[in-house]
């Protein structure tokens, strides 16, 4: 059982944004990895704390978690889930103001002390195009992935700039007076550490190219635009670093007959004027094979069966869409002369009027229906 995010940051349901913020801030500054160094239990409670504030924080997660709780981000790789030091530092950097020197934090997951961080390396970016079948279950995808990894026989040696601390420091004459400022050292890129030697197939930065297959779990729901995060599969760093992200953009292929909307899904069914009028049993699409739908005797045309649960699962982990038949009756252009004598003398007839029961919806109030 996950703990509750606001317990976690010990403030009451009814706290403001600010409250929120600064009970953050109290539990950052208390598990910030400088202060307690080696400690695993305080780097727990800083991640956790991070991952509460940061459903929280944001008014949209936090009013989805206010109603679903926890369940609300399980399922996919969106929004809640485990975060890491780097992601912390990157996205809630801020918070922690000029508590520990504004010099930026030398931890980093590294705790390697001094000024020196580990550097991240660049994110890969690959599409992945999905048919509805694997966008309505969610799927697996296995895919080719050209990265940089460390070079085997790489070595490293101190950085002479900036003696292995991965900051310079400056002091400039300013008309305040002297100031010292810390900056990322320029040779190493802030890792305190430059290339030694490398085998001959390495690039300048001691990487090489290696193919490798990442499988990807992509979550039922999504939507062309959306884009997922493999964690660590991107490009590695040079020397201690850590590896870059893999972004997978979603892109989606149109669907020969069904359409859709969200989670549900659209079918246009032709019928004929005699399965209309008699009654008949139809094969359609749907997302995982075909399924038979019975049509009643008399059924209107622009009638819309709604198939609960037969559309898209939806990305939140909460149910289904549904697929909507809509019902189009197929009025014949050529008749033989039988067929004309026959509806020639159904012209005037009373079962051939129209006569709409109140309960035969026009096609505007069935769409104002199916937007409510
Ligand atoms: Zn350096």
């Amino acid at each position: 059982m996950k703990e509750d995010f606001y317990e976690i940051l010990g403030v009451s349901k009814s706290a403001s944004a600010a409250d929120i913020k600064k009970a953050y801030r109290k539990k950052a500054l208390q598990y910030h990895p400088d202060k307690n160094p080696g400690d695993a239990k305080a780097e727990e409670m800083f991640k956790k704390s991070a991952e509460a504030y940061e459903v929280l924080s944001d008014p949209n997660k936090k009013a989805k978690y206010d109603q679903f709780g926890h369940a609300a981000f399980e399922g996919g790789g969106f929004g809640g889930g485990g975060m890491n030091m780097d992601d912390i530092f990157s996205q809630f950097g801020d918070i922690f103001g000029s508590a520990f020197g504004g010099g930026g934090f030398s931890g980093f997951g590294g705790f390697g002390g001094g000024g020196q961080r580990r550097v991240k390396g660049s994110n890969l970016r690959i599409r992945v195009k999905l048919t509805l079948e694997e966008i309505a279950n969610g799927v697996e995808k296995k895919v080719k992935v050209r990265r940089k990894i460390q070079a085997e026989g790489v070595t490293y040696k101190t950085c002479s700039t900036c003696n292995g601390r991965g900051q310079v420091t400056k002091i400039q004459n300013t008309i305040l007076g002297r100031m010292q400022t810390a900056a990322t050292c320029n040779t190493c890129g802030g890792s305190g550490q430059v290339l030694d030697g490398k085998p001959g197939d390495a690039d300048a930065q001691g990487l090489k190219i290696s193919e490798e297959t990442v499988s990807i779990n992509i979550p039922a729901g999504v939507e062309e635009g959306m884009q997922l995060k493999v964690p660590g599969k991107g490009n590695d760093a040079p020397g201690n670093g850590i590896p870059g992200d893999l972004l997978v953009a979603i892109e989606t292929q149109e669907h020969e007959t069904l359409k859709r909307e969200g989670d549900n899904l659209h079918y246009d069914l032709y019928i004929s004027i005699s399965d209309a009028i008699l009654g008949t049993s139809k094969e359609i699409d749907a997302v995982g094979g075909k399924v038979r739908i019975k049509l009643e005797p008399g059924i209107q045309s622009g009638k819309i069966l709604r198939l609960r649960g037969k559309g898209i699962s939806s990305l939140n982990g909460y149910g289904s869409g549904d697929l909507l038949v809509h019902v189009n009756v197929w009025t014949p252009k050529e008749l033989s002369k039988e067929q004309k004598e026959f509806f020639e003398r159904m012209q005037g007839n009373e079962n051939f009027e129209p006569k709409p029961e109140k309960s035969d919806k026009s096609f505007f109030e069935k769409v104002k229906d199916m937007f409510s």
